[in-house]
């Protein structure tokens, strides 16, 4: 098995004001965990410049437009009353969108078994039309449109186990059918989406958790709602949308995994891509605010991709 990694000394250059739980530090707490002799076999690679013309398989191109008139020439421009650009933004989204399709490209030629993506900013919140919750466009609805796009994937299932609804990614895949979109989260939370009631075209499947529950809610989740609809629906790739936000550290939200948790369900996706997709796994970070909590958790991620 070979597990890549990529990521890029840009994606620190996405600058968010003072204060800001979604900054450069959290990808500095990443890197620092995995330099460390564990993780040799990694086979790291810078992330390339995506296509640009990628972005319009999950946003019109007046949406773009709009985020692209919005990066500032210097300092912070407010796009929402938590989403900011700042004048690297955009490189740093071109970059992490290239990561994200060039490891598709890696799973589907056989250059990788799994790849993680370290990039920030984040992009499950980003729906067709709105930039929110620290997200300008949807890496992983990008990735996976990519996949079906550039190789033929007919089924693609995203899994997005960040303590956050990932309404943008909801959002985009509504009314398609080849995208199976499951996702565990905190209920209520922002952004308030994510009721087990909404379902798109029976490829939605929302399981939502209540405040202050934890492992074993998490986990029965997992076995008795996205498993069993990833065994039904076989896709020939596995995105996972790894916010790390739902560890008991994180400031965010009031969900309790440790790290094992993400061993855990890192284990049981990379068991849903053996069977069905030739082991074929693309994992793009998302959230995860605490930076002990996020190192300890992409470690315990990592690792799994690792053995194998
Ligand atoms: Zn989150």
């Amino acid at each position: 098995m070979v597990t890549r990694l990529y990521h890029h000394p840009i994606f620190l250059e996405h600058i968010t004001p003072p204060g800001h739980p979604e900054r450069p530090d959290r990808l500095r707490a990443i890197e620092r965990i995995l330099d460390d002799e564990a993780f040799a076999r990694l086979d790291r690679k810078e992330a390339p410049a995506g296509d640009e013309a990628t972005i319009l398989y999950a946003h019109p191109e007046s949406f773009v437009d709009r985020v692209r008139a919005a990066v500032p020439e210097t300092g912070i421009a407010r796009i929402d009353a938590d989403t900011t650009a700042s004048p690297r933004s955009w490189e740093a989204m071109i970059h992490a969108i290239g990561a994200a399709n060039a490891a598709v490209d890696d799973v589907f030629t056989g250059a990788a078994d799994n790849v993680f993506i370290a990039a920030r900013p984040p992009g499950h919140h980003a729906e067709k039309t709105t930039a929110m919750g620290f997200c300008l466009f949807n890496i992983a609805a990008i990735a996976a449109r990519h996949a079906q796009k550039r190789h033929g994937a007919e089924r693609v299932a995203i899994v997005d186990w960040d303590v956050h609804h990932g309404n943008g990614t909801q959002d985009i895949f509504w009314e398609d059918p080849s995208v199976l979109y499951c996702s565990t989260h905190q209920m209520p939370l922002y952004p308030g989406t994510g009721a087990k009631t909404e379902t798109g075209v029976g490829n939605i499947v929302n399981a939502p958790l209540s405040p202050n529950t934890g492992s074993d809610l998490f986990r029965d989740a997992f076995l008795s709602r996205v498993l069993p609809k990833i065994d039904d629906f076989r896709p020939d790739l596995v995105i996972i949308s790894a916010g790390f936000d739902a560890h008991h550290r994180d400031p965010l939200a009031e969900i309790n995994l440790t790290e094992d948790d993400f061993d855990w369900a890192t284990g049981r996706l990379m068991e849903c891509a053996g069977s069905y997709s030739n082991n074929r796994l693309v994992s793009i970070l998302e959230g995860g605010y605490d930076l002990q909590g996020l190192s300890d958790s992409v470690s315990a991620h990592v690792s799994r991709l690792l053995r194998g």
